[in-house]
């Protein structure tokens, strides 16, 4: 194979290479076993609606947790990568797919009007390129019987770029009934001016932005623009990272619809997330910038 045969020729001449390359198949190795044992499971982090909002509906996004019996929580910049490169991305895309499709499915049965209004699940572009992706997600749904127009997928910047095989994918995705959320937004190569290309519904504000705009007037006018420009485009805009109340209010006043961060509630358990949804409604307010609940 290509990969590793570059691989052992680089590692001749740089050790370090070696070592990546060594640690690489190490946790490959682990990876394949995790998927088989049960130690990869995902966790939902609550999205919300900033301001007052009569639908007042909660999302959730999926994001994967690898609990190592002897490292601990791994997280997902360790190894999603890696799946990437080795392969087992498509299998572990397919295990959080499937399982958060059925947890919302179990979520409706059990919390009636509670239950999440909609879920979102991370795409890597590795899985775009999957030939199976379109058959796999169809599948997916039928299965679990998720509503197409309640599951979103997030996608970045760089991979849905100006890549005509890419964007059909996308558009095939989106024919399934599905929506498409543009993660991390600002950290890649896309600018706000070729926006309007890319087949997304929905414009996630990447946390880096966020965490600065109480103390930078710049990075207040970028979001600003941002919400604007997907504004336009009838595209709707998520704020990440929000991590403070004031935060919030920044965004709510530049008319940000959703935010996700830890200020709300961090990524969490399916069993936790339906306490945190009893405990919002019990405390009988909508919006946004409420106390965290304990998490
Ligand atoms: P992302 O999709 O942008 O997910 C948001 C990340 O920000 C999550 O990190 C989340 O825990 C973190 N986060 C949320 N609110 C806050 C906050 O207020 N402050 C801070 N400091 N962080 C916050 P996580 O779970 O470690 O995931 C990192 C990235 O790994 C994700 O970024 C996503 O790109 C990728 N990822 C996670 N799960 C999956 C998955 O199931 N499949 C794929 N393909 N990628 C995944
Ligand atoms: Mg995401
Ligand atoms: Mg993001
Ligand atoms: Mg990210």
């Amino acid at each position: 194979e290509a990969k590793r045969a570059g691989g052992a020729r680089h590692a001749v001449f740089d050790p370090a290479m070696k070592v990546r390359a060594t640690y690489r198949g190490l946790v490959e190795t682990e990876l394949r076993q995790a998927l088989d044992r049960g130690e990869l499971f995902v966790v939902y982090q609550p999205i919300v609606w900033l301001g007052d909002h009569d639908g007042a509906g909660v999302g959730v996004e999926a994001l994967v947790r690898w609990q190592h019996p002897l490292r601990g929580m791994v997280p997902p910049p360790a190894f999603i990568e890696i799946a990437e490169q080795t392969g087992l991305i498509g299998a572990l895309g397919g295990f959080v797919l499937e399982t958060a499709c059925r947890q919302f499915m179990a979520w409706r049965q059990t919390l009636g009007p509670l239950a999440p209004q909609g879920l979102s699940v991370n795409l890597s572009r590795a899985q775009l390129c999957e030939p199976h992706l379109v058959v796999q997600v169809q599948r997916t749904l039928e299965g679990s019987g998720m509503p197409p127009g309640a599951l979103q997928l997030e996608v970045t910047e760089s991979l849905a770029a100006q890549d005509d095989a890419v964007r059909q994918r996308l558009q095939a995705l989106k024919a399934l009934g599905l929506t498409l959320a543009l993660d991390d937004f600002g950290t890649g190569y896309s600018s706000l001016s070729s926006l309007h290309q890319l087949p997304v519904d929905l414009v996630k504000i990447d946390r880096s932005f966020v965490s600065q705009l109480e103390t930078s007037a710049h990075h207040r006018a970028l979001v600003k623009a941002t919400v604007e420009v997907a504004q336009s485009l009838g595209m709707g805009t998520v704020a990440e990272g929000i991590e403070t109340p004031g935060q919030a209010r920044v965004l709510q006043a530049l008319q940000c619809q959703k935010g996700q961060g830890y200020w709300f509630g961090r990524p969490m358990p399916a069993a936790a997330l339906a306490e945190w949804l009893a405990a919002r409604q019990g405390a009988g307010t909508t919006t946004a910038v409420t106390p965290p609940v304990a998490a």
